[in-house]
């Protein structure tokens, strides 16, 4: 680790024994404190969006979720966590995005979730900030990300409710703490359905729900998930809508695990490579 990134290191005032290069890189912000406002357009864009899923946070959620945003732009231009990094369209296409599910899960009565390859904390930091429990993991397998993800959740107070794990599904799906327990599994843009449905189903009880963010046209994709269901006790897969203003194209695709999941699964990364669905 380059200790001119780690959080929190003191801000040099001069040349340190490194030299002035040590001084170049600012270290990456802990706190929320001092760091740029919102801009008014951030606001508006996800209060409507907020409106159009019949949703009113408490203000204490809605700092929160402002307060996630402001760290990943702070930390974005240092480690590459979104390529929209305009307020506005952070606000439609990460928070109100993430956010669409929570009619979904409060239906479902889930009190907890696994956010499979979390990122920049999209979609299990917004919905675990929204949720009045405030349990869930967030994993990822780059330890770069999974340091901001822990800098936010102490950042907005949320440990030890909501973990962080530097981890592969994979290697979760194996230990029995995991295996088989998680009631949600949420998962965005980490890979095709045929794929997260054998990362995914692992993880689940019977019965608990694998939640997929994508967009249509969806056919080929949901066909070429077709034996992965059939193998890992995948229910038929349900495509809800998003009601926010540029999200008409986003579905949010609903499996139920119904069956059981052979040992097997889920396969290594070059296992899937060599046989795909
Ligand atoms: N969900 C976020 C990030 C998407 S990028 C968002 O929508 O913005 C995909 C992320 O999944 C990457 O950060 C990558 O490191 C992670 N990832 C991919 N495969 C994974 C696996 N098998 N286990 C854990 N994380 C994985």
């Amino acid at each position: 680790m380059r200790r001119t990134t780690t959080p929190g290191a003191a801000r040099g005032n001069g040349p340190g024994p490194e030299g002035w290069r040590s001084g170049l890189r600012e270290p990456l912000p802990t706190r929320v404190e001092g760091l740029p406002a919102l801009p008014a357009a951030y606001g508006e864009t996800l209060d409507a969006g907020l409106e159009a899923l019949g949703e009113t946070l408490p203000p204490g959620v809605r700092t929160r979720l402002d307060d996630h945003v402001r760290l990943l732009l702070a930390w974005n231009a240092a480690i590459n966590l979104t390529a929209i990094d305009e307020p506005a369209a952070v606000a439609r296409e990460h928070v109100l995005d993430s956010l669409a599910a929570l009619p979904l899960l409060r239906a479902a009565g889930a009190d907890r979730l696994l956010d499979l390859g979390s990122g920049g904390g999209f979609p299990g930091l917004p919905l675990a900030v929204a949720l009045p429990a405030h349990r869930a993991l967030l994993i990822d397998s780059t330890a770069k990300k999974t340091r901001f993800l822990a800098t936010v959740t102490a950042a907005l107070g949320l440990d030890p409710g909501v973990a962080v794990a530097a981890a592969r599904a994979e290697a979760l799906a194996r230990d029995p703490r995991h295996r088989g327990r998680w009631p949600v599994v949420v998962a965005r843009a980490v890979a095709p359905l045929a794929e997260l449905v054998e990362l995914g189903l692992p993880l689940l009880a019977r019965g608990g729900l694998l939640l997929a963010w994508k967009r249509v046209p969806l056919e080929a994709e949901l066909a070429r998930a077709v034996a992965a269901l059939r193998a890992l006790g995948g229910g038929p897969p349900q495509l809800e809508p998003v009601a926010v203003a540029g999200l008409e194209d986003h579905r949010l695709v609903r499996i139920v695990r119904v069956g059981p999941v052979p040992a097997g699964f889920p396969r290594d990364p070059a296992a899937r490579r060599r046989r795909p669905w």
